[in-house]
């Protein structure tokens, strides 16, 4: 089997192929010149669901999240335990890549352009796993997402509770603020240039005193995060496409470790398709529709569903998965007082009254 692209839905898919098969995974870059285009949180249940276990690369642990709207009204989700990690990419990713060296994946610091390379392999499957560099596809005319946020963050030192990460909603997504130890990740995404929404939001922070004087950005990231098509094609007999180079994000919060890592884990198997579908196909679909939902609602009536979600905070910080969200959902729908009152609000969420 060959592997194209080390990142973490490689690694995985390279570690877990290697079980019974030879591997060879190619990377373009070296590993100190690896690209982070990451905020790095990951959800701890979504680790365990991958059996990694947590490592020196933990740079901090969140509880909870604290959801801002733009009238500056709160909702606050508290776990009450370790709900996720905060990790440094460059090393998390290349844990990964020693886990899978050391199950005997043969690893080529190679860039692989010329799909004529991969088709005059002699193995049974070619894993592209290319992250949001779609060459590969052009060239073997594979599916590929249609839409994508572009993302913008700054390192910065802020003001923040270590224990919760802060988003606070924008029009076509959120600003967030994410705890990383000595300093907070501090971003945006949108459709169109990010930066100018990230830096008023700098001012903001700086305005309300947030931002430690004389503290400048530590580091900057830009980077692309593709939208969830359900329809996505990712087999093509031999071939076939995991992680973002299959655009399997969270079309919430743009995470897609996650997803990502738990689709890697049958890219080797016959039924690849099938497996990862049954596994995530609901969960990425279900992110989709509650994106376009937060997005359809006009800014000052997010306030109205922030506060029937603080009528029913137990439900949400009980079943609430960073990752996998049908199960809140059913719990949300089989609560007859919750059902009421959404339907009685969601006309008035969704319109101007
Ligand atoms: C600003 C930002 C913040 C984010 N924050 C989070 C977050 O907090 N949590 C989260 O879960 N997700 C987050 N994401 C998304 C997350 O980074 C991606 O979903 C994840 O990295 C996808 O993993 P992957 O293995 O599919 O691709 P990648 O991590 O992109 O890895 C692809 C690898 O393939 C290599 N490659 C590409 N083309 C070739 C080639 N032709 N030959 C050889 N090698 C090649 C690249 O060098 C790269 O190493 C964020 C994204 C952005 C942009």
């Amino acid at each position: 089997m060959v592997v194209i692209g080390a990142g973490p839905a490689g690694c995985i898919a390279a570690r877990a192929g290697s079980s019974d098969r030879d591997v060879t995974l190619f990377e373009e870059h070296p590993e100190s010149k690896r690209p982070v285009q990451c905020a790095g949180l990951i959800s701890k249940s979504g680790l365990e669901r991958l059996k990694i276990p947590a490592k020196d690369w933990v740079l901090n642990e969140v509880r909870g999240a604290r959801f801002f709207s733009r009238s500056g009204e709160m909702l606050e989700i508290d776990g009450r335990e370790i709900k996720a990690y905060v990790v440094d990419r460059k090393e998390f990713d290349g844990y990964l890549l020693n886990n899978a060296i050391n199950a005997g994946v043969n690893f080529i610091n190679e860039r692989v352009d010329d799909p004529s390379k991969i088709t005059f392999d002699t193995s049974n499957r070619v894993v592209i796993a290319t992250g949001t560099n779609y060459n590969l596809h052009r060239k073997l005319n594979l599916d590929m997402p249609t839409r994508f946020l572009i993302a913008a963050q700054y390192d910065l030192k802020v003001e923040c509770d270590p224990g919760f990460v802060e988003l606070h909603i924008t029009p076509e997504f959120f600003n967030w603020i994410i705890p990383a130890g000595e300093y907070a990740r501090v971003g945006t995404a949108a459709f169109q240039n990010p930066v100018l929404s990230l830096e008023k939001f700098v001012r903001k922070l700086k305005g309300k005193n947030r931002i430690k004087s004389g503290s400048g950005v530590l580091n900057k990231v830009f980077g692309t995060i593709p939208l969830y098509t359900p329809k996505i094609r990712t087999s093509y007999g031999k071939i076939v496409t995991v992680g973002d180079a299959a655009g399997m994000v969270k079309a919430t919060t743009g995470g897609g470790v996650v997803m990502g890592g738990i689709a890697a884990q049958f890219a080797h198997e016959t039924n690849y398709d099938a497996l990862w579908r049954n596994e995530i196909g609901r969960e990425l679909y279900l992110h989709s529709l509650i994106r376009k939902f937060v997005n359809k609602i006009p800014d000052k009536n997010l306030d109205k569903l922030f506060s029937l979600f603080n009528e029913e905070k137990d439900i949400i910080e009980t079943y609430g998965d960073m990752d996998m969200v049908s199960d809140l959902i059913l719990k949300l729908l089989k609560n007859p007082i919750f059902v009421l009152k959404f339907s009685f609000l969601l006309p008035r969420i969704l319109f101007k009254f």
